[in-house]
């Protein structure tokens, strides 16, 4: 087994980015930049967007917070998403979801200006992914994809069974493996809370990818031996034995099933580095897109 570490995988592309970021600035131009709009005070989602200004900070592009308040009306945030649609300087922002629930969260990432939607939910940019037209791909799939790539694993003619069907990660993820590509081109069944035989179905997987937030659902008797296990669930549980009270796990059971794999991705330090990552790769790919204009 061969385990999938996706936490020193994105510290080697963060090294490319900051190379890349040094480079544009010696060459006299502005780095490029992140903004990240963030309405109330839900715990995850402030640490979400912490990490990502973290990220931007580290490999040198410039970002920016907007923090509203949870009783922001939806025209105020329009306002802003159109303010941010068209600043030159701002080359992707990303609006935090879950927004409260007297907004849209669908018109609001529909009025994101597709060519700066650095996280890929606007319909233009899911319609060109599933196309296989240039766009921006959501930043889970995405990282998920250059895990494989990046570790050379052969992906073509073999059956990908994706668990979960969200448009964030299910659904593109299916989409990317059925793709004429290397990673790519496998014959996928997407699977979802109504399939029946769920069980049957993921043990005959060469390559599968457990997307459904159920901590440790994936048991051995799911997993065929020498199956590519990505792992994209986090769920806290209860710990006593950390100081936090808790700890992180994925939804595949890792200690049952580790040995079976011939790849698996760890959680934490798996799937969740190479998300931040492509993040920051989809913005600098917006930052040479406005380059080129
Ligand atoms: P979601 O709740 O939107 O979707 C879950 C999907 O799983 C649904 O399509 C549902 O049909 C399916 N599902 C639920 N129960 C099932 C069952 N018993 N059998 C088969 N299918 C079932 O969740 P999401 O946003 O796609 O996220 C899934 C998990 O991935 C969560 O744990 C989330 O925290 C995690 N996540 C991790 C990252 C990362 O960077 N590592 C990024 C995004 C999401």
């Amino acid at each position: 087994m061969q385990l999938l570490d996706g936490k020193a995988l994105a510290g080697t592309i963060r090294n490319e980015i900051c190379a890349e970021v040094a480079q544009i600035i010696s060459n006299g131009q502005r780095p490029p930049k992140l903004v990240a709009v963030l309405v109330g005070n839900d715990g995850p989602s402030q640490t979400y967007v912490g990490a990502k200004e973290k990220d931007c900070s580290e490999v040198g592009f410039d970002s920016e917070v907007l923090r509203f308040s949870e009783e922001v009306s939806e025209a105020e945030l329009m306002d802003t998403v159109e303010r941010l649609n068209g600043d030159p300087q701002v080359d992707g922002f990303i609006v935090q979801l879950p927004l409260p629930s007297h907004m849209n969260d669908q018109r609001i990432l529909e009025a994101i200006r597709p060519d700066k939607d650095v996280d890929g939910f606007h319909p233009e940019n899911v319609g060109k992914m599933a196309l296989g037209l240039e766009g921006f791909v959501p930043a889970t799939p995405a990282g998920i994809v250059e895990l494989l790539k990046r570790h050379a694993i052969d992906t073509e003619g073999k059956l990908c069974v994706v668990i979960g069907r969200s448009s964030i990660v299910g659904m593109p993820m299916a989409l990317l493996m059925g793709k004429n590509a290397q990673p790519g081109n496998c014959t996928v069944v997407q699977t979802h809370s109504r399939t029946k035989d769920l069980k049957g179905i993921c043990a005959q997987a060469d390559i599968l990818i457990a997307a459904l937030g159920r901590p440790c659902f994936v048991g051995e008797e799911m997993v065929k031996d020498g199956a590519v296990v990505i792992d994209v669930g986090i769920s806290r549980i209860e710990d006593t034995s950390r100081k936090s009270g808790f700890r992180l796990v994925g939804d595949v059971d890792f200690e049952a099933v580790a040995n079976k794999c011939s790849y698996i991705t760890p959680v934490p330090g798996g799937v969740g580095p190479m998300t931040r990552t492509a993040l920051l790769q989809n913005t600098l790919q917006a930052y040479y897109r406005h380059q080129e204009k």
